[in-house]
C-alpha cells in the first residue's frame, strides 16, 4: 500500500474520468447530429424560456467571431497551397480548358443560387437582434471594386480583412511558388519545395483549428437560435427552411445544367450518370469532394477516361471546383442581407459572384468548408454576421447536397474534356482506361495533385 498516498483518490477521479469520457463521446458523436440536436434544443429553449434566455448570446458571439478569424488565415494558405500544387508545364490544353470550365460553371452556379434567392426571398420579415440596427454600409463604385483587388500592402490588406485583395495576393504568390517548385535552378527548387513544405504546413494547421471551431459550433448554434427564437417566436425557422429549398433547387437547376452541357458535348447521359452515382452518393453521405476522390475517379475509369485527363481534372476539381457550394454562397448570402433588411444593389451582387467564384479556388473539399466561404462573402458584402449563425445550424443538411454537386461538376468537366482530347477516351468495349494508360506511360499528374486534394480530406 506505499503507492496509496501517491495515486489519485478515487473521490477526485471519478468525476474527472466522467468528464473525459463525456469530451471524448462528444468528439465522437458525428457533428451533423450535434449540430442539428443544438439546433432543436435551442429552438425549443427559446421559443419555452423566452426573453431570460438572451443571457447566453455572448456564447453565440464567440462562433461569429471564430468564424471571422479564420477567413483570412484559411484564404491565404490553402490558395497558395492551392495554386502552387499545379505544374506550370502541365497547364497546357486540358489545364486552360479545365481552369475556363471550373470558373464557368462557378459563376453559373452562384449566379443560380442568387437569382433563386431572390426569387424564393429566404428570410425576408425575420428580423434578428444586432442586424437591423447596423447601418448597411454604401456600395463602392464597380472600378473602385476591382482596383481594390490589387493592394498597396499585402500586410495592411489581411490587417484589415480585405478579403479579394488576400485572393489577389495569394494567388500571386501560389503561382510564384509553382515556378519556384519547377525552378530548373536546383537552389530555387530547394527554396520552393522548403517553403511549400511551411504552406502545407500552415494549411494543415488552419484546418485543425477549423475542426476544433466545428466543434464548439452546436454551443454557438444552441444559443443564437435560441436567442432569435426568444425574441421573434416560432417564424424564424420558416426562412430556414425557404433557404433549404432556395440551395436544393439551385443545385437541381445545376444538375440540369449538366446534362445540357453533356449532351452538347454529345456524352452519353444514361451510361454517365450511371458511372456517377457512386461518387455523387459519397460525396452525399460524407460532405467531403476530397475524401469521395477515389471513388469519383473510379467513376471516370468506368466512363473510359484516361488518366491522362483525370489524373488532372479530379484532384485539382475536388480542391477548386465548387458549384454546389457556389449555389449556397450565392443563396444564403441573399438570406443574410434579407434577414439584415439591406437590398443589395447589382453591383453588390456582382462582387458576390467574383468573391465567391475566387474563394471556391482556395477551399478544400472538407466537410463545412462553405461555411467558412459564407464568411468570406458576407463579411465582403458589408453584411451584418450575425445570420450567417442561423445558417450554420442547418449547414450539415446544405453540405450534403452541395457536396453532391461539387463531385458531379468535376466529373462532368473530365468526361466533357476528355471527348476534346484525341485519344482520352476509350471506345466502349475496348480495355479499361487503367491498364491501356498503363502500357501507353501516361501518368498525367495525378500523384502531385490527388496527393494535396486527399491530404486535405482527412
Ligand atoms: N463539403 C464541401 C466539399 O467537400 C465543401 C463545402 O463545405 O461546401 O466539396
Amino acid at each position: 500500500m506505499s503507492t496509496t498516498p501517491l495515486s489519485p483518490s478515487p473521490r477526485r477521479t471519478a468525476p474527472t474520468h466522467l468528464l473525459l469520457a463525456a469530451w471524448r463521446g462528444y468528439l465522437a458523436f458525428p457533428l451533423i447530429w450535434k449540430m442539428l440536436i443544438a439546433l432543436a434544443i435551442g429552438a425549443l429553449t427559446g421559443l419555452i424560456v423566452g426573453e431570460p434566455v438572451t443571457v447566453v448570446e455572448p456564447l453565440g458571439q464567440v462562433f461569429l467571431q471564430l468564424l471571422q478569424m479564420l477567413v483570412v488565415p484559411l484564404i491565404l494558405t490553402t490558395l497558395i497551397a492551392g495554386v502552387a500544387s499545379i505544374n506550370p508545364a502541365r497547364l497546357g490544353s486540358i489545364g486552360l480548358k479545365v481552369l475556363v470550365f471550373y470558373l464557368v460553371t462557378s459563376a453559373l452556379a452562384i449566379t443560380i443560387g442568387i437569382l433563386l434567392a431572390l426569387a424564393i426571398t429566404p428570410g425576408a420579415g425575420l428580423s434578428m437582434p444586432g442586424t437591423t440596427d447596423e447601418e448597411p454600409e454604401s456600395p463602392p463604385a464597380l472600378s473602385e471594386v476591382f482596383l481594390d483587388i490589387i493592394p498597396e500592402n499585402p500586410f495592411a490588406a489581411m490587417v484589415e480583412g480585405n478579403v479579394l485583395a488576400v485572393i489577389f495576393v495569394a494567388i500571386a504568390a501560389g503561382i510564384a511558388l509553382a515556378f519556384m517548385q519547377n525552378s530548373a535552378n536546383d537552389h530555387t527548387r530547394e527554396l520552393g519545395d522548403f517553403l511549400r513544405r511551411g504552406v502545407d504546413g500552415a494549411v494543415e494547421l488552419v484546418f485543425r483549428v477549423v475542426r476544433g471551431v466545428l466543434e464548439y459550433a452546436p454551443v454557438g448554434v444552441f444559443a443564437l437560435i435560441a436567442v432569435v427564437l426568444a425574441e421573434t417566436g416560432a417564424e424564424a425557422l420558416r426562412p430556414l427552411l425557404e433557404l433549404t429549398v432556395a440551395t436544393y433547387g439551385g443545385i437541381a437547376l445545376q444538375i440540369l445544367v449538366y446534362v445540357g452541357l453533356l449532351t452538347i458535348f454529345r456524352a452519353a447521359i444514361g451510361p454517365f450518370f450511371l458511372a456517377a452515382k457512386d461518387p455523387m452518393l459519397t460525396g452525399f453521405v460524407t460532405r467531403s469532394s476530397g475524401g469521395t476522390l477515389p471513388v469519383t475517379i473510379r467513376a471516370a475509369e468506368r466512363l473510359g477516361i484516361r488518366k491522362g485527363v483525370y489524373g488532372f481534372t479530379l484532384p485539382f476539381g475536388a480542391t477548386v471546383n465548387m458549384d454546389g457550394t457556389a449555389i449556397y454562397v450565392g443563396a444564403a448570402t441573399v438570406f443574410v442581407a434579407n434577414v439584415a433588411g439591406v437590398q443589395l444593389s447589382l453591383i453588390e451582387l456582382a462582387t458576390v459572384v467574383i468573391v465567391g467564384v475566387l474563394a471556391s479556388i482556395g477551399t478544400a473539399g472538407v466537410p463545412g468548408a462553405g461555411l467558412i466561404m459564407l464568411s468570406l462573402t458576407v463579411t465582403q458584402a458589408g453584411l451584418p454576421f450575425a445570420p450567417v449563425a442561423l445558417v450554420a445550424g442547418i449547414d450539415a443538411i446544405l453540405d450534403m447536397a452541395r457536396t453532391m454537386c461539387n463531385v458531379t461538376g468535376d466529373l462532368v468537366a473530365t468526361r466533357i474534356i476528355a471527348g476534346t482530347e484525341p485519344g482520352m477516351l476509350a471506345d466502349p468495349g475496348s480495355a479499361p482506361a487503367e491498364s491501356t494508360d498503363a502500357a501507353a506511360g501516361t501518368d498525367g499528374s495525378g500523384s502531385d495533385g490527388t496527393g494535396t486534394a486527399a491530404d486535405r480530406s482527412d
